[in-house]
């Protein structure tokens, strides 16, 4: 499942094929996905120009010429492929002659620079929608989201602000999307582990009596941050591997301190823990005993 940094990965794999480009062709090859599409989908999106591609937690938001937004999730298993007709793939390119045509093919995006991209979803749990620009904040996708935790907006007066006086553990407090939108369980787990901090803690114990951020708090707000980044920067350099392979965009392994690594021992130097794993609402949480307390 992506998790945000793969979608930013996407973004950013996607932004060069569609930000500045015209669709002149949609084919929709299905009534719905997760949800059903918008009405006259296609029609809504053929001779718009994407002004600008974004992110806002998991979800990518392509402004279009017309004033509405294409907003689109990847859900469990949606992919984007990009090809170029006649375009060679080049090292660090993410265009690729195209390939076979997939039944799980839903979406087909012609633009007017030649590029084509197709969303792929095997299990359909993604989605596409259209919403008028300024109703995005306000819309059923962001109404009540929490703060975007890539962005300046993180840090530990927020956490203080959200946390204060809060006694559900960390590691629940952290994957509230009211609270912090899109911090998935990997990145939770592994900010946790470098922070040193108790997934079971309470949340309010990140927050002083006076209602002030603890030292832990502004390392937290830091480390979420570097984690998240250092992601982003992995699912870069693997776009470029994917590329050259077969021009999917977006999905990467990544080797994680403590997540899925239960019973191995802790990588923190000099630590003679093992890493454990418990379950807090329904999903598992790795952590070193030894160093997070
Ligand atoms: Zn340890």
């Amino acid at each position: 499942m992506p998790e945000l940094p793969e979608v930013e990965t996407v973004r950013r794999g996607l932004a060069p094929a569609m930000v500045g480009a015209r669709f002149t062709k949609v084919a929709q090859n299905r009534p719905d996905l997760r949800f059903p599409f918008p009405e006259r989908f296609a029609k809504r999106l053929e001779g718009q120009e994407v002004t600008s591609l974004g992110r806002r937690a998991k979800y990518l938001l392509a402004d279009l010429s017309s004033g509405e937004v294409l907003v689109m999730h990847l859900g469990m298993s949606g992919r984007f492929l990009v090809t170029k007709d006649g375009a060679t793939a080049e090292p660090g390119s993410f265009y690729q002659t195209p390939g076979g045509q997939s039944p799980h093919d839903h979406v087909v995006f012609t633009l007017s620079n030649g590029a084509v991209i197709t969303y792929n979803d095997t299990r359909r749990f993604g989605f596409m929608d259209l919403v008028p620009r300024p109703e995005i904040a306000t819309c059923r996708h962001f109404a009540g989201m929490g703060i975007e935790p890539l962005g300046n907006e993180l840090s530990g007066e927020t956490i203080a602000r959200l946390f204060e006086g809060k006694r559900t553990p960390l590691k629940a407090a952290l994957l509230d999307q009211r609270l912090i939108a899109g911090l998935g369980n990997i990145y939770v787990c592994e900010a946790l582990f470098r922070t040193g901090l108790h997934p079971e803690a309470a949340a309010g114990s990140l927050v002083s009596k006076k209602g002030q951020p603890t030292q832990k708090a502004h390392v937290l707000a830091e480390v979420i941050r570097d984690v998240l980044n250092e992601a982003v920067a992995a699912g870069g350099s693997t776009l470029r591997d994917h590329a050259q392979v077969d021009g999917t965009l977006g999905y990467f392994q990544h080797r994680f301190k403590v997540y899925d690594r239960e019973g191995e021992a802790c990588v923190t130097p000099g630590c003679k823990g093992t890493v454990a794993r418990l379950v807090q609402s329904g999903r598992s949480t790795f952590y070193c005993p030894k160093c997070q307390k």
